[in-house]
């Protein structure tokens, strides 16, 4: 039995599929016997072509051939005179192992392209990434599986997954997942909740512990896993999961219910999307509109920016199938744990503190424009406000309301319509900015708090790292009173506050939270149906 965090509510058994660690460290060695190297070499990228053309098979028959070109020119690649043969080249010349050979080359082409105008070229540097890569793990010995080709039944063990890796999860195949790294609140663990995935994060070794075609049990209450248990184990885990099935099942008859606490207040409780189709899921679950669309996900997995008619279409699907509801759109929030392969940023030392969210934003206006016309434009199919990420101060707020403003006069100007009273808040999830609630509150139309970040920006806990997760404490009282003042200072100026992060899904926090006169709680589907049970009993 092994301990990590619970991330994902619910129970899964099932086999282990181990998923390589695609960004393993390399160790350099000198090597005596350069045949033999270049050999183990070939044999990997035999291997991976025979998975690529695989994939591609698969891929011609469910997405297309267009779709399936990528993996063509990613095979070819592994021919490439100028890639593998530069490889090879290397391990002859230098002496080294063909990991650290590979990795050279990789690092050199991906100096060269990252630093291209070209968006083609980059595109490139994202191929050569993924086929060395490929190669790598086939070096290590462990690259066969793949995401694409799973069996039913399938219990992921990973080091870590990336949020793309978790979205890309087939459903229909992966009934849990388990990683070595990670917190409750890292984005992987999010996307697990939305896909009513059960999940345990951070239980540090558990790639050593388990062996493919093991049977595990995730439970994703307890943040426990279980390797190769017993038929009385296997039994009492049924038992389990048809009683939470159950109890989920019953939780139902609060679908169409109004949520109002015992002393009469009438609360929201919406939920939390990262894609358009995940509106259908809350409103499933009886949420009463999206309080936080992450944005961020509609630009990752696939190889260039969305462009304003593409997101348009992704916006007004979610309003018009709100059907009135609010939906609470936030501007793209880059950085940190989330990255997109088309966009090379500089590495830094701190990405949680570095150039994210707003700050790339206002930045690089001509990106975050893009977006605001969309969201604009999308306002008039339904009941849009827009949230800026990751302030820090009322400049920045401004600084975001100017660039808005600069978008509504130019659509003005083109003869595009758009609601010109839509809502325009922020997330509190910075220190300085719940300190500051008063003077923001004035000027915003809400404030929706991001305690995935609050918390870890005001204690100084790294919401990724598993290692200081005992520190990671929504109920520390430094963070409480910032939750307390914020939505005081809301009040104040008559204005709503939400609450966003996963906090407001906390059965812990919960009636705390209704207790401070929080008007909004956003959560992940799957909570909203418990939480509207605590709301009401609170
Ligand atoms: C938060 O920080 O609480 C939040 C909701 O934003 P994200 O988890 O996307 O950083
Ligand atoms: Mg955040």
């Amino acid at each position: 039995m092994k301990k990590g965090i619970a991330a994902s509510k619910g129970y899964a058994i099932g086999q282990a599929i181990i998923k390589e660690n695609r960004e393993v460290s390399i160790v350099e060695r000198r090597i005596e016997n350069v045949q033999a190297e270049k050999e183990r070499l070939d044999k990997a990228i035999n291997n991976s072509r025979n998975q690529l053309v695989k994939i591609k098979e698969k891929a011609e028959k469910e997405l297309g051939s267009d779709k399936a070109a990528v993996f063509e020119s990613h095979i070819m690649l592994l021919d490439d005179p100028e890639f593998t043969g530069a490889v090879a080249m290397n391990i002859e010349s230098n002496k080294v192992n063909a990991e650290k050979a590979l990795s050279d080359v990789i690092e050199m082409y991906m100096g060269i392209f990252a630093s291209m105008e070209d968006e083609y070229m980059r595109e490139r540097a994202a191929d050569v990434k993924d086929v060395g890569n490929r190669i790598l793990a086939n070096l290590a010995g462990n690259g066969a599986d793949d995401l694409e080709n799973l069996n039913e039944n399938t219990i992921i063990v990973a080091h870590d997954l990336t949020p793309s890796d978790t979205a890309q999860l087939d459903r229909s195949k992966v009934v849990g997942f388990i990683t070595n790294i990670g917190g409750r609140t890292s984005h992987s663990a999010i996307m697990a909740r939305t896909l009513e995935i059960p999940a345990v994060v951070g239980l540090k070794d558990i790639t050593e512990n388990v062996k493919n075609g093991d049977t595990v049990i995730v439970d994703g209450e307890e943040g426990i896993v279980l390797i190769n248990p017993d038929e009385a184990t296997i039994a009492k885990y049924k038992e389990k999961k048809a009683a939470y099935e159950k109890e989920r099942e019953e939780l139902k008859k609060l679908i169409n219910v109004k949520t109002v606490t015992k002393s009469g207040k009438h609360v929201e409780v919406a939920g939390n999307i990262g894609k358009p189709e995940d509106i259908h899921q809350v409103l499933e679950n009886g949420g009463d509109g999206v309080g936080l669309f992450r944005t961020e996900f509609l630009y990752m997995d696939r190889d260039e920016m969305p462009s304003e008619e593409e997101q348009f279409e992704a916006y007004k699907y979610v309003a018009e199938k709100a059907e009135g509801r609010p939906i609470v759109i936030r501007t793209l929030d880059i950085g940190g744990d989330k990255k997109l392969p088309y966009l090379p940023l500089p590495e830094e030392m701190n990405p949680f503190l570095g150039y994210r969210a707003i700050r790339l934003c206002l930045d690089r206006k001509e990106i975050f424009k893009i977006q605001l016309r969309a969201l604009l434009r999308a306002s008039v199919f339904g009941n849009i406000k827009i949230m800026f990420p990751m302030i820090s101060s009322l400049e920045e707020f401004l600084a975001a309301k100017d660039v808005l403003k600069e978008c509504m006069n130019e659509l003005r100007s083109e003869g595009k319509d758009f609601n010109e009273n839509l809502e325009v808040g922020m997330m509190v999830e910075i220190p300085a900015a719940a300190v500051c609630a008063d003077e923001l509150a004035k000027h915003v139309d809400f404030f929706s708090i991001g305690t995935n970040d609050l918390i870890q920006y005001t204690l100084a806990a790294d919401r990724m790292n598993e290692k200081v997760s005992y520190l990671y404490n929504p109920h520390h009282p430094a963070v409480l009173r910032l939750i307390k003042m914020t939505i005081d200072a809301a009040h104040k100026e008559g204005k709503w506050c939400g609450m966003c992060g996963e906090a407001a899904g906390d059965e812990s926090m919960i009636p705390i939270l209704v207790e401070y006169g929080l008007d909004e709680f956003s959560m992940s589907a799957t909570s909203i149906l418990k939480a509207k049970q605590i709301i009401m009993n609170n």
